[in-house]
């Protein structure tokens, strides 16, 4: 299995997860454009894209998600809620560029092409190939927020972002990564000291808003002390203005070693490009050297 960041941030959110040649996506924040790029970058057609799985209907997370079902027929999956949350921005964007071309034009036609969407109940699994795509339940505030865990050739991986606060389901999936990639949205000085709208702000640090640093290493904590150091982690979805990659690390390695983890390696998945990779034979192969020696 290989798992590679696009891009992680409020600018977009995009996962590609690839697993004995099934290619999916999580989330589909970016545009269209942007998203068919980077995945050539990654050797990737979108033609080989077998399903996008959506964790939740915000914009950061869906933006392309029906451009790319109705241009390529690619099933768009996520639970009922978030389906019927999603398709009332689709419909309402699809309606504005056919009012735009018709302004240019003098004729208004209809939009060709229909969404293709399928639903996975929350806490529900999906195979595609050998890849299996489990939903879990996180508290955020969208129409009925999920985050996905992915198993391929006997390694896990989940992607946790876009939750104010950590809940008792998110546990026993993150014990069992090999890969997690944990959100770190922001820290929470710079953000109340910062120029938002105090609703805002209170938006973000509720309980269905997004995880700060502290927040985040404190379930990084618990997950090390319960199932040992063997994760890799990469924070993400960090704030451009309340967070910085440099400073969030610091403040997430200061954490773990107040518990005695020390020189734990922490990557952070960047905005609006690829970032990151991670391969399940690196990690095996990795596994294997520390078994040998
Ligand atoms: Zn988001
Ligand atoms: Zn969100």
């Amino acid at each position: 299995m290989k798992v590679t960041s696009l891009s992680s941030g409020s600018s977009g959110n995009c996962y590609l997860v690839q697993h004995d040649g099934t290619n999916v996506l999580i989330d589909s924040g970016l545009t269209a454009t942007a998203t068919e790029r980077h995945l050539r970058s990654c050797g990737v057609a979108i033609q080989e894209i077998s399903a996008i799985f959506l964790t939740h209907d915000h914009s950061d997370h869906l933006r392309s998600a029906g451009t790319l079902s109705r241009k390529w027929g690619i099933p768009v999956i996520a639970n009922e809620k978030t389906l019927k949350a999603s398709r009332y921005r689709w419909d309402k964007e699809v309606r504005v560029e056919a009012l735009k071309q018709a302004q240019k034009s003098g004729v208004l036609t209809e939009p060709r092409g229909f969404y293709n969407t399928e639903v996975l109940p929350v806490g529900g699994v999906k195979s595609l190939g050998g890849l299996e795509v489990s939903s879990v339940p996180v508290s955020h505030d969208a129409a009925d927020t999920v985050c996905y865990t992915f198993r391929g050739g006997g390694q896990q991986g989940i992607i946790l972002t876009d939750l104010g606060c950590a809940t008792e389901p998110i546990f026993e999936p993150l014990y069992h990564s090999d890969l997690i990639v944990l959100e770190a949205n922001h820290d929470l000085q710079k953000l109340f000291k910062s120029n938002r709208p105090q609703f805002l702000k209170s938006r973000i640090a509720s309980d269905h808003g997004h995880l700060s640093n502290e927040q985040s290493a404190k379930i990084l904590c618990r997950v090390i002390e319960w199932s040992g150091l063997n994760h890799t982690v990469w924070l993400a979805h960090l704030s451009e203005e309340n967070n910085d990659p440099k400073n969030a690390v610091k403040y997430m390695n200061m954490c773990l070693e107040n518990h005695d983890i020390k020189n734990f390696m922490l990557k952070v998945a960047l905005r609006d490009k690829p970032s990151l990779t991670w391969d399940a034979q690196d990690s095996l192969f990795q596994a294997q050297m520390l078994f040998d020696f």
